[in-house]
């Protein structure tokens, strides 16, 4: 038999899992209503609020079946009461998706929109917040995928706090190596298998426990509501059936984190990635869209060298085990975009680099 060639992700998730996360898969099948379920699901929830070092107390870490949309899905539609109404602010396809969201649950907001790629204007927030009264809850996307743009939370959190409005933040790509300052959010939406490095089919809400919705209170999703799968979470057990696999790898997947030195080193590890790749594809003449400082170190979004279009590109390297991601929409034919999430290597980075020079030396 020969080895299986391994496919290195380059795209924003899922992402290439470890070798115990992939064996973790394969544990003993279990039955979601006996106490082993309540064991493993405990467990991850107080690894999740490990992560950021969150008290049990005052946290909750909810889990949910489905991707990362879901778990967005589930914050805004559980923590804004029928008489909120929430300020949107959108610079990329995440923010724009959190505006369909509300459209389809029928929630009352309003949207700031920036182009792709542009960052928030606190100015323009202030002026939003000070016209429109009703506003009691504020929705942004923390790492935006779409261009690499890590957002200034801090800033939206001290507008917010000083007016006693509840930030819901979507971090499906930023939480587990980025920072999240917790103190000003109310809630944060993410996934098992971006920075954590688990597999697809688990997503999360990180909820203040004093913003839940009371049991008794008019809801607008059966299968996705925080406040119910909160209580029955706490209680160890779960409304409906769980994908058990999927929590034994996330399970791993924490426990690797932890051992490997937890969010900070996550965050060096990827930076020094990211520095890699982008050093070393300057030198080739492909620029970044966005400056390093305003970009996450989660992925970065490059402009598309002359010769070459994305697809082309995307083939070449993808004969070489290297699957790189497109631009979304209008940026679909001018940008690609590398993430380093997942068990990525720096000599991983070196042969990638070594493809990449290869395919541009050569005559297309
Ligand atoms: C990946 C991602 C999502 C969710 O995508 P799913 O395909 O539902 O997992 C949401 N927001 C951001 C910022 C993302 O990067």
């Amino acid at each position: 038999m020969t080895e299986t060639k391994i496919t290195l992700l380059l795209n924003p998730g899922p992402v290439n899992l470890s070798a115990g996360v992939r064996a973790a898969l394969t544990r003993p099948d279990l039955c979601h209503r006996e106490p082993e379920f309540a064991v493993l699901q405990d467990s991850i929830r107080q690894k999740l609020l490990q992560v950021y070092h969150l008290s049990p107390q005052q946290w909750s870490a909810v889990l949910l079946a489905g991707s990362g949309t879901a778990a967005v899905e589930a914050m805004l539609s559980s923590l804004i009461p029928q008489t909120g109404k929430l300020l949107i602010l959108e610079n990329g396809v995440y923010g724009e998706r959190m505006t369909r969201i509300c459209e389809c649950h029928g929630i009352d907001h309003r949207v700031i929109s920036y182009s792709w790629g542009e960052p928030i204007d606190t100015a323009a927030v202030t002026h939003e917040l000070e016209i429109d009264t009703k506003l009691t809850h504020m929705a942004a996307v923390h790492h935006e995928t779409t261009t690499g743009r890590l957002n200034n939370l801090t800033a939206l959190g001290l507008l917010c706090r000083g007016r006693g409005i509840q930030l819901l933040v979507d971090g499906v790509s930023s939480f587990g190596a980025e920072i999240l300052e917790f103190d000003t959010l109310a809630a944060c939406a993410a996934t098992a298998n971006k920075c954590l490095h688990g597999a697809p089919g688990v997503s999360f809400v990180v909820v203040r426990r004093d913003v839940l919705a009371p049991a008794n209170a008019p809801k607008r999703s059966l299968y996705l509501d925080l406040e119910t799968y909160c209580r029955e979470q706490d209680a160890h057990t779960t409304p409906f059936t769980q994908p058990i696999q999927v929590y034994y790898a996330l399970e791993q997947a924490l426990t690797e984190l932890e051992n490997e030195g937890g969010r900070r080193e996550r965050y060096r590890h990827y930076r020094t990635l990211a520095h890699a790749i982008r050093e070393g594809l300057l030198v080739m003449g492909i620029k970044p869209l966005l400056k390093a400082d305003e970009s996450s170190v989660v992925l970065t979004a490059y402009h598309l060298p002359d010769q070459l279009d994305y697809q082309a590109l995307h083939d070449a390297l993808k004969t070489q085990g290297f699957v790189i991601y497109a631009g979304q929409g209008k940026f679909a034919n001018n940008i690609f975009r590398i993430s380093t999430m997942g068990t990525i290597t720096t000599p991983d980075i070196e042969r990638l680099l070594v493809a990449f020079r290869t395919l541009l030396s050569t005559p297309q």
